[in-house]
């Protein structure tokens, strides 16, 4: 399997957002989860955030 953006590099994960094949670069750093970078990142911190507040 292969990154979705870029068809040549391995994929390294699946996004837990839109569920496409990414390879390092693609990935967004700091995330407990996989995600993209961009819209992706931003829906995974909003869902990180509901869940940080449920647990305190
Ligand atoms: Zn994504
Ligand atoms: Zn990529």
């Amino acid at each position: 399997m292969n990154c979705y953006n870029h068809t040549d590099s391995p994929a390294h994960g699946i996004c837990s957002v839109c569920r496409k094949a990414l390879c390092k670069s693609c990935m967004a750093e700091d995330m407990a989860s996989v995600c993209c970078r961009g819209e992706c990142q931003t829906k995974a911190k909003n869902v990180e955030e509901i869940i940080r507040r449920a647990l305190i």
